[in-house]
């Protein structure tokens, strides 16, 4: 037994005859080996990746084989590892890294260059995950839901200018400027009040400070009013000075500057199967375009979609019927103003199909005006009207009519037997069941994506895209740097990819 202090490790300079092998350094069971496996078995070409199909060349260096790059980049999603220059740090000294890389090391504008060039064959590979899925039968394809949150973008609330915050920082500049050139005046009028002192330099002081203050202000006011002119000529609501894509979204009382990211989830394993991002805080206008692209990813010919209140648009449902989805979504509920006052509301009067006319509280028929009305909102109505000489005299007027109205007219959307065959499945006993499952789907991984995978805000500026399998793609030209992956969590921490 030898008399030591302490463990000792080995000696830097020992030379070994038989050094270990780089296949030693992961075990059989890594998931690395996984991501090894799935790119070896991609068609790298017809995915459409740079320099996939490139013959040997005599001159010149060769470039990185984009398969090891991939392998890289997949690597740096599943452990979340942001930036190129983090993974390039990673291939040097990470052992699992080392082993799939095969002791390559690529620099990180070559990391990023790759990400850049290859965006859309990246997406390629996300679809190809999503088939995998679906293989491997991790995809349940007959019920999903949708939803969307806010994700802070690489922009401040400060970065981000309205119209009406313009206007008003234009207009305080010219008050100040204006109260800085009355100051200018005033210091002329004190100067020509006071006897001239030869001995002293009359000509700088007060006044050249504020000319210095108001030179800055009016250069400051002329940008003020040059964001304010760009605005206007780009028929935007929102300016962004850092990210040019990022919007001040509000909802709830809260607000972020960045995108909304919309996620359609399917109910199995709760896999998100679409996915887009927006810089629209509300969520109403894109129930159809995210329900067809999950039908479309999914492959499916019927398709059950919930959603939230928020989702709920006439002309939407009216699409996802046209292609065969089946929609659940929540009418809104009002303010229930008309109810508080004791008065009729829609809701009093039914529509008699046969009749095509609707009935009032007094049993009275409103009938069909001639003619197509369009609406506020641009959907084209027919209308009906009751006899003005029936509500002269009908007891419930009061209660019916404004004061000024003699007779009361409704206006009919021309699909509005699409809002009525919603309204009876959201009556029926299932949509009360699927309801219930709806937040319990779909906020599952932006709970996981906001908690684990990602930091609090992207690095990148420019609109996102995240892919079905969880990988967030750019699309702004100018994109750099490779992205992260949240494969792990999109699978609800039992990582489908290695099943
Ligand atoms: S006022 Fe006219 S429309 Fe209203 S309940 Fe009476 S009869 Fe019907």
């Amino acid at each position: 037994m030898t008399n030591r202090t302490f463990k000792s490790g080995e000696r830097r300079d020992q030379a070994k005859l038989l050094p270990a092998r780089i296949e030693d350094y992961v075990g059989s069971d890594n998931p690395v080996r996984a991501i090894e496996s799935f790119v070896c078995a991609l068609d790298l070409a017809k995915l459409g990746f740079r320099h996939a199909d490139r013959g040997a060349e005599a001159m010149g260096q060769p470039p990185y084989d984009p398969a090891d790059l991939l392998k890289l980049y997949l690597y740096g999603y599943i452990n979340q590892v942001r930036s190129s220059r983090r993974l390039e740090r990673e291939a040097c000294r990470n052992l699992e890294l080392i082993w799939l890389m095969k002791n390559l090391r690529p620099g990180y504008r070559t990391i990023a260059n790759f990400r850049k060039e290859n965006w859309k064959a990246l997406q390629a590979v996300n679809r190809g995950f999503v088939l995998l899925a679906r293989e491997l039968g991790l995809v349940g394809g007959a019920v999903v839901a949708i939803d969307g949150s806010f994700f802070h973008g690489d922009a401040s609330k400060a970065s981000i200018f309205t119209r009406r915050r313009l206007a008003e920082q234009v207009a305080r500049l010219d008050q100040e400027i204006e109260a800085y050139g009355k100051s200018l005046e005033d210091n002329d009028a004190a100067e020509a009040r006071q006897p001239r002192n030869d001995g002293h330099d009359d000509g700088g002081g007060d006044g050249a400070d504020i000319g210095a203050k108001v030179a800055a202000l009016m250069a400051r006011r002329s940008r003020a009013q040059a964001d304010l002119d760009r605005l206007e000529a780009s028929g935007e609501t929102q300016l962004s000075v850092t990210d040019p894509d990022a919007r001040l979204l509000v909802k709830g009382g809260q607000g972020v500057a960045g995108y909304n990211v919309q996620a359609v989830v399917d109910d199995k394993h709760k896999l998100i199967v679409a996915s887009e991002v927006v810089n629209d805080s509300s969520d109403v206008n894109q129930l159809h375009a995210m329900a067809k692209a999950a039908t479309e990813a999914l492959e499916a010919e019927s398709l059950q979609v919930l959603a939230d209140a928020g989702y709920y648009s006439s002309t939407e449902l009216k699409a996802c019927e046209d292609d065969g989805i089946v929609a659940y979504v929540p009418p809104p509920e009002g303010n229930g103003q008309v109810e508080k006052q004791d008065r009729f509301s829609l809701k009093n009067f039914s529509y008699d199909t046969a009749a095509d006319a609707y009935r009032c509280p007094a049993g009275e028929l409103l009938r069909p005006m001639p003619g197509r009305w369009p609406n506020t909102s641009g959907r084209v109505e027919f209308r009906y009207a009751s006899r003005s000489a029936i509500c002269k005299t009908c007891q419930l007027r009061a209660r019916c009519l404004s004061p000024k109205a003699s007779r009361r007219t409704i206006g009919r959307w021309e699909h509005q037997d699409v809002l009525e065959r919603h309204r009876a499945r959201m009556q029926s006993a299932d949509a009360d069941k699927l309801m219930r499952r709806r937040s319990a789907i779909v906020e599952h991984p932006f709970g996981t994506l906001k908690l684990s995978a990602l930091p609090r805000s992207w690095l990148q500026q420019g609109t996102w895209r995240m892919e079905p399998d969880g990988a967030l793609l750019q699309l702004h030209p100018r994109a750099q740097y490779p992205r992260l992956r949240a494969l792990r969590c999109l699978h609800g921490g039992k990582d489908a990819f290695f099943a």
